[in-house]
């Protein structure tokens, strides 16, 4: 099976987490102040954060912001549950805005419709996806937020190393947040990291993710423990200097797939977007006319580890069917959640791949 996804972890990766355990020290210290500072220096941001993963990266950077109980946040429905999650677990409830159908991102039309009728003022945020690595509209939602008093929170989950207009992802709003899972373009396992620009956002963040202390022991807001670790620390170091590279590879390798796909007249490519630098997090496809299913199950069957990114939109999951009194109709993500296909471009792919996978798609049954 090609894999959808496969870290790249080398000898580098191996050295560094070896000299943390000789070391004896493997709680959050000195890796973890080198990792950040790194970081925030490779988007260009004051200040940069690390924690446990992405979904309490979004949770931090709401609590910094000052989202709570009472407060509503505009989120895209179609994207990971984590990002509306963490809404919720803030306190506040999310209030879906759709998507665009050419970008699978969150569309600065639909933000602006809802803040329009919102007249008590209940939303205090807006969440943005650069999903599957494509940045959003950045400049129509800055501009819409800052009408709006709202505050922007990047999830860049998907998004490290991605561009609008020649500036780095998660350094246009408030706040953003990034995920070092395993599958993402960079990785420590688990792990996270929360960016801004603003001293005081910061100096919450770092309280808030340490139990609320300010100094030892000293304890001045309720926080939680979601720190990591310089072992995780240690990984992503070596992992962000090899960011800038697995990027490039992804974009070679989105380019072989479309040139692959091109012949297929049911198959709507995905785009890079105007002013865009994709990082192709995911490869996503549409499949026209009801085919996606045939498709996915037929090119399984050939080996190649397809996924489908996200099969059901956030306001139809059971969860949030229960949990939220407002029942939503999302014409774009319904229809995209039934389209969509994400397939491998992870840079560890070879030659052979490629050619496995133009014969895979070669020999589906286009006419039936
Ligand atoms: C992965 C992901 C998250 C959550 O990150 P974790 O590290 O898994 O908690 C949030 N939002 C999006 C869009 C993601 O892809």
């Amino acid at each position: 099976m090609i894999p959808i996804s496969r870290p790249r972890l080398g000898q580098e990766e191996i050295d560094a987490v070896t000299e943390v355990l000789r070391s004896g020290m493997i709680a959050s210290g000195q890796k973890v102040k080198e990792f950040e500072a790194q970081f925030a220096a490779y988007l260009g941001v004051k200040h940069a954060v690390a924690v446990s993963n992405g979904t309490c990266a979004i949770h931090a950077a709401l609590y910094a912001l000052g989202i709570g109980k009472g407060d509503r946040v505009i989120v895209p429905p179609f994207t990971f549950i984590a990002t509306s999650n963490a809404v919720l677990h803030a306190g506040a409830e999310p209030v879906f805005a759709d998507v665009d159908e050419k970008s699978f991102n969150i569309s600065p039309e639909k933000i602006e419709k809802i803040l329009i009728k919102d007249k008590k003022k209940k939303i205090k945020a807006v969440i943005v996806v650069h999903l599957y690595g494509r940045a959003c509209e950045m400049d129509k939602i800055m501009e819409i937020a800052r009408k709006y008093s709202v505050k922007v929170i990047e999830d860049a989950a998907q998004a490290h190393g991605a561009k609008y207009k020649g500036k780095m992802a998660g350094t246009f709003g408030d706040a953003a947040a990034f995920s070092m899972y395993a599958t993402k373009n960079m990785t420590t396992g688990e792990g996270g990291m929360v960016v801004t620009a603003d001293d005081k956002t910061a100096g919450i963040l770092r309280m808030f993710i340490n139990h609320g202390q300010d100094r030892v022991y000293y304890h001045t807001i309720l926080g939680y423990n979601y720190r990591t670790t310089d072992i995780e620390a240690a990984i992503g170091i070596e992992q962000l200097k090899k960011l800038d590279g697995f990027n490039k590879k992804r974009n070679e390798n989105a380019g072989k797939m479309k040139d692959i796909l091109k012949p297929y007249k049911k198959i709507i490519l995905p785009e890079d977007g105007e002013g865009c630098s994709h990082i192709y997090h995911q490869f996503t496809i549409r499949v026209k006319n009801g085919k996606r299913d045939a498709f996915l199950k037929h090119i399984t069957g050939g080996g190649i580890g397809a996924k489908i990114f996200y099969p059901v939109p956030l306001h139809k999951q059971p969860v949030y069917e229960t949990l939220l009194k407002k029942k939503y109709e999302m014409r774009v993500s319904e229809k995209l959640a039934s389209e969509v296909i994400s397939l491998p471009v992870h840079p560890g792919l070879t030659d052979a791949d490629f050619s496995i996978m133009e014969g895979v798609f070669r020999s589906f049954d286009w006419k039936a």
